[in-house]
């Protein structure tokens, strides 16, 4: 259930509303809008009767939520959230390309692509350190020494940076060393761990299973906000069909699906979701047309020499090449991009 305030309510009525929601044993999840403020109440096992709210002062109306999502539906909060990763915006207007290799490798190779996806005017550098491999005899990731080069690295071009947590142990080094915490396509119903990253304060990139309805992925998504993390930017990162001339096929009616029914950003992973070098640029070209509100994109200076998806990684230059493209782009969907951290000497 959805509590509406008036335009015009005051904190102290918002904070009575929020008074009666706790003394029922429910939580109320305020949420702050461009016009008003709205409440979500989440605990409830079944109707809360509207009665209870209707006649406080500074209600305007008690919405049921149709849908099984509540916090992050579009009725809750009509605008489009944007989300602060390191100082850089996600969302709304702004569009954010997180770009860098799969895996962290070694200082020299992260720190040559970080400073080629810097120049290319990329935003948010992203590079795995715990990763979830199919084989478990193939490179596992660095771990947390990877964790600390993706950091050293961060701060020597200046830009936030975003790695994957596989479980709850990596999680906790991932929030220490990193400005977001990705969680990855085999573990977006992993419900413990939902709950654990929405008790965090740290932003969450949440990529969608690759067998996951659009539904499944704002359920995991409720499951962080419900905890009260709101930072949240979802990712479209293809999913498994019978089509086999692509590693995923990459959905990207979904990021249109998805932003009418939620008020999170939703950005394009057309690396995964293709898994080859030569579709991942004219895949990254129609997610931004459709109106997504970023790209992720593996990157890697010697993709023969990749320790992890070698076939997906582009070259620096087809990087910078796409980006120096996006300009004319993103005036269709109303967006431009994000303002990247500025340089300091
Ligand atoms: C990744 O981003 O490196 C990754 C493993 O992605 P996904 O979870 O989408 O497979
Ligand atoms: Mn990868």
């Amino acid at each position: 259930m959805l509590i509406v305030m008036t335009v015009g309510a005051t904190p102290q009525q918002v904070e009575r509303v929020i008074e009666r929601v706790s003394a029922l044993g429910l939580k109320a999840h305020p949420i702050p809008g461009a016009q008003r403020v709205a409440i979500g109440i989440t605990g409830n096992q079944g109707a809360v009767e509207p009665a209870l709210f209707e006649n406080l002062p500074g209600v305007l109306e008690v919405i049921p939520v149709s849908h099984p999502y509540k916090l992050v539906s579009r009725e809750a909060k009509p605008e489009s959230s944007i989300v602060m990763v390191g100082g850089v915006p996600v969302g709304g207007d702004n569009f954010a390309v997180f770009a860098g290799p799969c895996s962290v490798e070694t200082p020299e190779q992260t720190l040559t692509i970080a400073r080629h996806v810097r120049a290319s005017g990329a935003q948010i550098l992203r590079g795995g350190a715990f990763k979830p491999r199919t084989s478990p005899y193939t490179f596992q990731g660095l771990g947390e020494p990877g964790l600390a080069i993706l950091r050293d690295v961060g701060h020597e071009v200046q830009m936030p940076i975003v790695s994957e947590a596989l479980d709850e142990g990596s999680l906790d080094l991932v929030a220490e060393y990193c400005d977001m915490i990705q969680i990855g396509a085999r573990n977006m119903q992993n419900y413990s761990l939902l709950r654990t990253v929405g008790r965090l304060r740290k932003p969450v990139l949440l990529k969608r299973g690759m067998g996951a309805t659009v539904d499944e992925l704002l359920m995991a998504a409720e499951y962080v906000l419900a905890e009260g993390n709101y930072q949240v930017v979802l990712c479209e990162r293809g999913i498994r069909t019978f089509a086999d001339h692509t590693r995923n096929t990459l959905d990207l009616a979904a990021v249109v699906a998805v932003q009418r029914l939620s008020h999170l950003p939703i950005i394009v992973d057309p690396s995964h979701g293709t898994g080859k070098r030569h579709k991942v640029v004219p895949l990254a070209r129609a997610a931004v047309a459709v109106g997504a509100d970023g790209l992720m994109i593996e990157v890697h200076h010697e993709p023969s020499q990749a320790l992890s998806d070698a076939s997906q990684a582009i070259l620096p230059g087809e990087l910078s090449e796409l980006i120096q493209q996006l300009p004319q782009l993103l005036p269709l969907t109303g967006r431009h991009m994000a303002q990247p951290l500025r340089l300091s000497a």
